[in-house]
């Protein structure tokens, strides 16, 4: 992709920032988003002081585009996709966001931060069909990297020249750039990774299926997988007593009762099954 389309960004958290910076004026535009999904968009809404309007997804967590395009005004200047989404893991049909895209004016976002995990393809093939997406993708989930702070938006020339306009002289810095060149040609290692997890992934969700503790295991294109388990509050402190650490999502919209579980190593995954296997049961 030519480098004129391209935005490198203190992590994606400095393009989601930088949406509201460009695109939006304070107190008067607004932006539009599926629900539940990634913090970050309604944190930032929040302090460049843009409504955000959010849009449930369905009950299967599929994506409502008639909903969303019914929730713009003339003030809306920006549509929030996560895909595959935090914290439902699932990814969207490219058709349901070409749907989107279609009936918008405005900048539809695909956040592609778990993109590697799926198995549908990225959005980044539809940016000459499409002027107004904007992808984003990241160092921080498949690459293991999110201390070094590198984010990426793809998008068309117009869009990156005013990112580039914006953004502070020296966001990415010198450790970081150097960093990015050192591990590019680790590609095929980082794929190796990404093997090593789905397999684990597989084994992780067919275990939890058989528990007693899990009443429904969601299907997942991401590194975590969420599930709803018979008391969440109860085994998050059950798994947390034992030094385990796992997302409780049971007061967030649509995922009452559930808990996002991350993917980690054999062993970790073995400790995280065990530990709700020991649930409720002393
Ligand atoms: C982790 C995450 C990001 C942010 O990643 P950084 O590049 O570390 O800022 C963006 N979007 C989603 C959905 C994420 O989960």
């Amino acid at each position: 992709m030519a480098a004129n389309r391209i935005f490198l960004g203190n992590g994606s958290d400095e393009c989601i920032d930088l949406m509201y910076r460009v695109f939006c004026e304070p107190k008067t535009d607004n932006v539009v988003a599926i629900s539940p999904s990634y913090g970050m968009y309604e944190v930032c809404a929040d302090i460049n002081d843009v409504e955000y309007r959010k849009v449930p997804l369905r009950d299967d967590f599929s994506l409502n585009a008639e909903a969303l395009i019914a929730a713009t005004d003339d003030h809306t200047k920006v549509i929030w996709i996560c895909s595959p989404n935090n914290p439902t893991g699932n990814a969207f049909s490219t058709a349901d966001i070409e749907r989107v895209l279609g009936a918008f004016e405005g900048i539809v976002v695909v956040d592609e931060a778990y993109g590697e995990f799926s198995s549908q393809k990225s959005m980044r093939f539809m940016l000459d069909r499409y002027p107004n997406l904007l992808v984003m993708q990241t160092f921080s989930k498949a690459w293991g990297s999110a201390g070094v702070r590198l984010g990426m938006a793809f998008a068309s020339e117009e869009i990156i020249a005013l990112f580039n306009k914006v953004k502070y002289p020296y966001n990415v810095n010198m450790l970081t750039q150097q960093f990015a060149l050192k591990h590019m040609d680790r590609l095929g290692e980082v794929q190796q990774w990404i093997e090593t997890l789905l397999s684990e992934r597989t084994r992780l969700i067919k275990s939890l299926n058989e528990l007693e503790q899990v009443e429904k295991v969601f299907a997942t294109d991401a590194n975590f997988v969420l599930v709803r388990v018979v008391n969440a509050d109860a085994i998050y402190s059950h798994l947390q007593a034992q030094g385990i650490i796992v997302r409780n999502r049971n007061k967030v919209e649509k995922c009452l009762g559930c808990l996002r579980i991350t993917v980690g190593t054999e062993s970790e995954n073995n400790a995280v099954i065990n530990g709700i296997k020991s649930y409720g049961t002393e």
